[in-house]
């Protein structure tokens, strides 16, 4: 199939990216606000298989991006053999940790499961980009940003939904197979 001929109305990548207007927004981490307690929250209400890292939620700057599962599997993996790790133990995404303060609780240093590099295209990038970019590189997501703040996610499935729509043809049938 002809990822140029799907998109000839020029559908950008602000069109198939989540959330859509009205939808609730992206569920991120900070890369040094969130406690331990509050990661496994994020992790128990929602089932989406990654989540973007930012700076803070007032700059909105994409740092990277962690896989529900490493996440999972490393704080399950810190609170059984970590010392001091519990659900009041910060998560440090940064470089630098600063000590703990005496009584608190260990901090868990986790830069190592993030992808420091992920993927990003523009909401403005016409999709037909973006298709030949997931196709050329197997991505299975791809995060959305205009001037620099992040603003939504695309997964390989939204595409193939988007396509699907358009084509009113059978997800599994186009392209990625
Ligand atoms: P898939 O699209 O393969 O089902 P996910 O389960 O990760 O993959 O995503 C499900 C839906 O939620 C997709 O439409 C995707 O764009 C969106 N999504 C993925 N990650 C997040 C996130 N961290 N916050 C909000 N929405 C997300």
């Amino acid at each position: 199939l002809e990822a140029k001929g799907e998109f000839s109305h020029k559908t950008l990548a602000m069109g198939v990216m989540r959330p859509r207007r009205g939808e609730p927004p992206l569920s991120v981490l900070t890369q040094d606000g969130v406690t331990v307690g509050d990661a496994e929250a994020l992790i128990a209400s929602t089932s989406y298989s990654g989540f973007p890292v930012i700076t803070s939620p007032e700059s909105q700057r994409l740092v990277g991006f962690v896989l529900r599962r490493d996440l999972v599997i490393s704080i399950e993996n810190a609170r059984k053999r970590q010392e001091g790790v519990g659900s009041a133990s910060k998560i440090f995404f940064t470089e630098y940790t600063p000590p703990p303060l005496p009584d608190s609780s260990a901090p868990l240093k986790l830069r190592g499961i993030m992808d420091l590099s992920p993927f990003t295209v523009t909401d403005l990038t016409a999709m037909d980009i973006v298709v030949d970019i997931f196709r050329k590189l197997g991505l299975r997501q791809c995060l959305v940003t205009h001037n620099g703040r992040l603003l939504g996610i695309i997964t390989k499935k939204d595409i193939l939904k988007h396509m699907a729509q358009m084509a009113d043809q059978d997800p599994d049938s186009i392209l990625f197979n």
